[in-house]
């Protein structure tokens, strides 16, 4: 793949662009947690020069989950008996003093599960059960949520709801704007939500590129955005087209607007992010949880050892934390960046920083 650089004069590869960029030093925050895994999974990081600097950002659902989330399902589980119905990352997280998978061992019954719709079934079943799902992730996963709570109405299931811990992207964007010079945008939410609000960033100064998720795309995305930056105006590229287009999907963005309203929003170790989360509106508060089964406001506490927070912010990298590989692993994790899939501190650890 070529990119074409200085107005068509020559072409040369995306690759080379990166290999030998010779412009300003450039902070590029990857938002989204597959971009990161993928980036070190293909070795991406290893070819770039020192003035490229790749932050990892927010953008792990699994990572930005608050620990009160956590201490919030394992009260359902363990005080209301409920079965909790969860991705499986999820089940690791730490809590205040426990994660679920220590809780399964005082009797919680945590089903893990692969969309929603698996919860609704389960519900479905076992009438005799209250089945909480714990939903976590972006605009991404959000409108399945919807659609699974649309099911359980239309099937009149009175044993299900859902534990919300749904978050925007906006508002991280806006909050993490200062520690990096440009993002590397995630493909898949702006694939549900469009590309305005990125088009409006860079009319506000805030730069950035919509990447894919192949070795090609992500490469191109980077060349086209370090090429962009050393031009020295503030700029947004969609390298995404295949899958993101301007407006979106409408359809999804309707329905979770018709269900959802913006709250605030804690995201762990960053802290509260003001209209950065979603939650059921209060016609389907029958399905919310926290109503259900009247919670009461919890504080998490989260390991004062995890730097997981500055982490995510580009702080500080997975390994500048002082258990990082020694205490936490991914078998034995301290903090939510070393459970997920997609967290910045597993890529470090399983590929190396
Ligand atoms: S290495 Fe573990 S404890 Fe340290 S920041 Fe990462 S997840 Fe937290």
């Amino acid at each position: 793949m070529t990119v074409d650089r200085n107005e068509g004069s020559k072409k040369r590869s995306a690759l080379d662009i990166i290999r030998n960029y010779s412009g300003p030093d450039v902070r590029i925050m990857e938002v989204c947690g597959t971009h990161t895994h993928e980036i070190f999974r293909l070795g991406i990081r290893k070819i770039l020069p020192p003035s490229i600097r790749l932050i990892s950002g927010p953008g792990c659902p699994v990572c930005v989950t608050p620990v009160s989330f956590i201490d919030e399902a394992i009260m359902l589980a363990l005080d209301h008996g409920c079965t909790i119905c969860t991705f499986g990352d999820l089940v690791r997280v730490p809590g205040t003093g426990s994660s679920l998978q220590k809780a399964r061992g005082a009797g919680a019954k945590v089903q893990v599960v692969y969309s929603p719709a698996d919860a609704v079934e389960y519900a479905a079943k076992h009438p005799e059960e209250q089945v909480v799902f714990l939903s976590v992730g972006f605009e991404t996963t959000t409108p399945s949520v919807c659609l699974a709570v649309q099911a359980a109405q239309n099937d009149k299931l009175d044993n299900f709801s859902i534990l919300t811990a749904n978050k925007t992207m906006p508002g991280a964007y806006e909050a993490m704007k200062d520690s990096t010079d440009l993002y590397l945008y995630p493909g898949h939410v702006h694939a549900i939500v469009g590309t305005g609000i990125c088009e409006d960033l860079a009319a506000r100064g805030v730069s950035g590129v919509c990447a894919g998720f192949t070795a090609s795309e992500l490469v191109t995305a980077l060349a086209v955005a370090v090429t962009k930056f050393e031009k020295g105006e503030p700029f947004f590229v969609n390298c995404y087209p295949r899958v993101v287009r301007a407006q979106g999907q409408p359809a999804a963005v309707r329905l979770v607007d018709s269900m959802m309203e913006p709250c605030d929003s804690e995201w762990r170790g960053i802290g509260e992010i003001p209209m950065s989360g979603m939650k059921l509106r209060d016609e389907y508060s029958q399905y919310d949880a926290r109503v259900k089964f009247s919670l009461p406001e919890v504080k998490g506490r989260s390991n004062p050892a995890c730097r997981c927070g500055e982490v995510l912010q580009g702080k500080c990298l997975p390994s500048d934390c002082k258990v990082f590989g020694k205490v936490c692993t991914p078998e034995h994790p301290v903090g939510a960046c070393m459970v997920s899939g997609e967290g910045a501190c597993s890529a470090f650890y399983l590929y190396g920083g």
